[in-house]
């Protein structure tokens, strides 16, 4: 096991590496935007919510003098939002400031004298989302190491802020003074509403919908920022949130190995393989102890094996073998993400298994599974003495005892031939429709492809480890 993992870690570095391979073709883009990094530690921060702000409050320093930054309790971080300002000195010279929280008010920052930045890209990306917000062009006539001066891109309008840093010793930024008053009339477009400005802004958009489409882009943008996008500004903005979303997939792949040594850590005698070849990810499967030994006390001697695609970016399947309870209830003897479905990966699948049931004469064993040539070569294989059932045959067997007729013979075959959710249950509706009684029937029988394969539907389109989490616990709530 240890060779494994020791090979496996040592592949880890031929995975795909985003930031090579990104190259930005953003025409106007300034110095000052975020990296790819950046954007990911960005939501990263984001997802671990109230927590991350406090951290990122407590490290920056908000204080003139006598107090570091590490200083600031949790209470006084609580209170963030109504610091002090200037006037507030209480007489020591120990002020507080304002604090731009990035977390909070990226998108609507609330600039104002006194504010107290990172450092100057934070402040000038706060500025940029400020004119996004408010529909004002800011550009930085004066931006140096040691100041910066926004102003409106109107030439004539009054609007200023300068920043520079807090003193000598401290090099966090802050508005020195400001007039926030515009003379100038809004603009409705804007040079900092970037591709690479949105595919930040609409990440988690992305992530949850890979299939966006330009339009609806382009009207979600002019929804919040009253901005109109070109087709191409939605194709450029689709195509790098793309990249990070599949940067962020092939981090999770390497963050496998990991995810496997904690499961066998924390789940003794769990079977867990992460199977690569040549550095190239193939499979992970699982068996769960509980699971294991639930499959030897007491359940039926039966196995159904059935397979469903993923919807993340990198596609793969979800193998499954499924077990009967003495209470007639079906639950997971164990589960694999592959690359593809094959006879190969059905093979390697069903040899872990055989070997984590200790299945040495199959010929007690009643095998049920589709009609997949592969799936069935390779329980040929493994299982060559079992009793192997087409999963549909064995449900019409006793199906057409009660319910005679081709209709009916047909819509239930066209069902289990659906490989869609959707087209399953317009056949199953079908049937409703031609005989009630014999929906219900349907309803009440072991089906473990169908009622499985729908268990699991919702984590599927996951991360590969959120998807495996879910799955584990899934599983567990069966035991
Ligand atoms: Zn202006």
């Amino acid at each position: 096991m240890s060779d494994m993992e020791g090979v496996l870690n040592s592949n880890v570095q031929s995975l795909p590496h985003v930031e090579e391979e990104f190259v930005d073709s953003d025409y106007d883009m300034s110095s000052g935007d975020e990296d790819y990094q950046e954007v990911m530690n960005e939501q990263r921060e984001k997802s671990r919510g109230k927590q991350a702000g406090d951290l990122s409050f407590a490290q920056a320093s908000c204080v003139t003098q006598g107090v570091g930054g590490g200083d600031v309790s949790e209470s006084e971080n609580d209170e963030s939002d109504e610091l002090l300002t200037e006037s507030d000195s209480n007489g020591e010279g120990h002020i507080r400031f304002a604090e731009f929280n990035e977390e909070k008010e990226l998108y609507n920052p609330r600039l104002r004298v006194g504010m107290v930045f990172r450092d100057f890209d934070q402040l000038k990306k706060a500025c940029r989302n400020w004119g996004i917000k408010h529909r004002f062009q800011l550009w930085f006539p004066q931006n140096d190491k040691k100041r910066v001066i926004c102003a409106c891109h109107n030439k004539k309008c009054s609007f200023r802020i300068y920043a520079a840093h807090m003193s000598k010793d401290n090099p966090s930024v802050q508005i020195k003074s400001a007039n926030l008053d515009h003379s100038c009339g809004k603009v409705f477009s804007n040079f900092h509403v970037t591709s690479r400005w949105l595919a930040t802004k609409y990440f988690d958009k992305f992530k949850a919908d890979p299939n966006w489409s330009y339009n609806g882009i382009i009207k979600q943008v002019k929804d919040d920022q009253g901005i109109t996008i070109s087709h191409m500004k939605a194709w450029r903005t689709k195509n790098l949130a793309m990249r990070w979303v599949n940067g962020d997939e092939a981090e999770q792949y390497t963050k496998l190995s990991m995810y496997a040594a904690e499961l066998r850590q924390s789940n003794p005698g769990t079977t867990v393989i992460l199977w690569r070849d040549e550095g190239v990810f193939q499979g992970f499967y699982v068996c769960l102890k509980p699971l294991k030994d639930a499959f030897w006390s007491g359940c039926r001697p039966f196995i159904g094996f059935d397979g469903c695609l993923l919807k993340g970016i990198y596609g793969g399947q979800v193998l499954s073998a499924i077990g009967i309870d003495p209470n007639d209830c079906i639950f997971p003897l164990a589960y694999a993400v592959v690359l593809t479905e094959s006879r190969q990966t059905w093979t390697w699948f069903m040899e872990l298994l055989r070997d984590d049931l200790e299945i040495w004469n199959s010929k007690y064993i009643t095998i049920m599974s589709d009609r997949q040539k592969g799936l069935k070569r390779a329980v040929e294989d493994i299982f060559p003495d079992a009793e192997h059932r087409n999963c549909v045959r064995h449900i019409y067997t006793n199906f057409r005892e009660k319910f005679k007729g081709k209709t009916l013979k047909d819509y239930l075959w066209n069902a289990a031939r659906a490989t869609y959710v959707q087209r399953f249950n317009y056949w199953l509706g079908e049937i409703e429709k031609e005989s009630l009684e014999a929906r219900r029937w349907l309803d009440h029988q072991d089906r473990p492809h169908a009622s499985w394969t729908r268990y699991i539907l919702d984590a599927r389109d996951k991360g590969i480890i959120t998807m495996l989490e879910m799955i584990k616990m899934k599983s567990m709530r069966r035991i």
